[in-house]
């Protein structure tokens, strides 16, 4: 049966895909490269090149899952540019798209290679932060919001611009298994609030100082003593696993 790439293809190609040099077009490394190309353009956002609201979608629930397993702390960060409509009004679009790329490139700059930071639409972005301390979330949500306000945007024409973001923050429930709904929204919340107290600020939603026993931890897996870890089924991902 002949393969029908075309569209794939021309999409890659428009999202800068270069073959492999040394690969014969529809040989299995070059399919490999085509496969490869597509997860990439499917996961980024094309404006920035930060992950997209699909990739975003697919790392909290991961994130949520881990966060039950393994108890770590995760801090969930959401930033919106403030007043973003008068950017595009008084320079234009081109020119508040220029202010969204370098809004994302400083966001990418003030996190660990390990932390997610996406696009989640508009000017709107979102920073899952894995084993994240309750005690750096403020630093590291005030480190972000200190970078955008002071850095400046040259837009087209050669002016300079500069913006803020609010952002707030919640961190995921440890050894409980919260949502992925639920934890963005309480972050929203956040969001809203430092919207609401005059913005370019930061406000996140603690975790209690609950101390959990090790055998309350145990409990979260309690339902499911019957499981076997070791069965042919068994992913790494849907083994119940304690590290203390
Ligand atoms: P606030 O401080 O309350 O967030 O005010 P705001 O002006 O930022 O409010 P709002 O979130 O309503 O405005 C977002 C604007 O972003 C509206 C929309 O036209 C614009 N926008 C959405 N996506 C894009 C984009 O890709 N490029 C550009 N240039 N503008 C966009
Ligand atoms: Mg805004
Ligand atoms: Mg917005």
């Amino acid at each position: 049966m002949g393969l029908r790439l075309d569209m794939a293809l021309n999409l890659l190609f428009q999202a800068g895909w270069i073959a492999p040099p040394d690969a014969k077009p529809h040989s299995p490394e070059w399919l490999q490269s085509v496969i490869d190309g597509l997860c990439d353009v499917s996961s980024r956002d094309a404006l920035t090149g930060l992950s997209n609201r699909r990739q975003f979608e697919t790392a909290i629930a991961r994130e949520v899952d881990r966060v039950a397993r393994v108890g770590e702390p995760a801090l969930l960060l959401v930033a919106d540019i403030d007043h973003f409509k008068k950017v595009n009004d008084t320079h234009g679009h081109a020119a508040g798209d220029v202010v969204i790329q370098s809004v994302a490139n400083c966001l990418q700059d003030c996190v660990r290679p390990m932390d997610l930071v996406a696009r989640l639409g508009g000017e709107e972005f979102a920073i899952i932060l894995p084993n994240c301390p309750p005690a750096f979330g403020q630093t590291v949500a005030e480190r972000i919001r200190k970078r955008v306000a002071t850095q400046s945007v040259a837009i087209i024409g050669g002016q300079h611009l500069s913006v803020t973001v609010s952002i707030g923050g919640a961190f995921a429930p440890q050894w409980v298994r919260s949502s992925p709904t639920l934890w963005s929204e309480r972050a929203d919340q956040q969001l809203y609030r430092a919207k609401s107290e005059g913005r370019n600020r930061t406000c996140l939603d603690m975790p209690p100082l609950t101390v959990v026993s090790a055998e309350e931890k145990g409990l979260l897996f309690a339902g499911l003593a019957q499981y076997d870890p070791y069965s042919a089924s068994g992913s790494d991902d849907a083994v119940p696993k304690t590290t203390e």
